[in-house]
Order: structure tokens, then sequence, then C-alpha cells
């Protein structure tokens, strides 16, 4: 996948209101702002997956992510599930970086 590309979400997305209300925002504030004031929204979708989706976020990226390696050498379990989590509705270029 193109690194800049955004991501079709997976299914368990669009079956969730919370998820798809979130994600219009986040996608809506992307077009708008050019992609630099959807922050909070990223943030928010990232707290509910992680909370209502557990099942559904990816494992650990691996050895070439640098926040992968950082939150598992300092425990930060609920900051590195939202990194991963941002990876099912952003660019991975972009969700990696935070
Ligand atoms: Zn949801
Ligand atoms: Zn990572």
């Amino acid at each position: 996948m193109e690194p800049s590309a955004w991501p079709v979400p997976p299914p368990f997305m669009w079956q969730c209101t919370r998820c798809t209300d979130l994600l219009q925002q986040v996608i809506l504030h992307a077009i708008t702002a050019a992609g630099s004031g959807s922050f909070a929204e990223q943030l928010t979708l990232a707290r509910h997956i992680v909370a209502d989706h557990p099942d559904d976020v990816p494992g650990p990226h691996g050895a070439d992510c640098s926040l992968c390696t950082h939150y598992a050498k300092h425990g930060d379990v609920d900051l590195w599930e939202e990194h991963r989590a941002r990876d099912l509705f952003m660019p991975a270029r972009a969700a990696r970086r935070m």
C-alpha cells in the first residue's frame, strides 16, 4: 500500500455508529484543513477503537517502527494500542508519526 494513501477502514468500523461518525469527522477535517486540523478526532477515534473494539487493534509494527520500539520498552500500553489503532483509518505514514 502507498504509505500516504488512506486505507479502507475494516468492516467492523462500518458496523459501529460511533466509528463511522468519528471517521467522517476525521476525513472531513483532513480534506478541509489539508490534514493538519484533525488531531482531536483522530485521538478520539483511536481511543474508542481501543476501548470498544480491543480485539480489532492491529499487532505491533515490529522493529522498523520507532514508536512501537519505544512503547514496548517503556510499557505505555494504552498509548501503544492507540498508535496501532490509527493504522486502521489513517495513511501509514501519518499514523506512525504518533
Ligand atoms: Zn466503534
Ligand atoms: Zn508502530
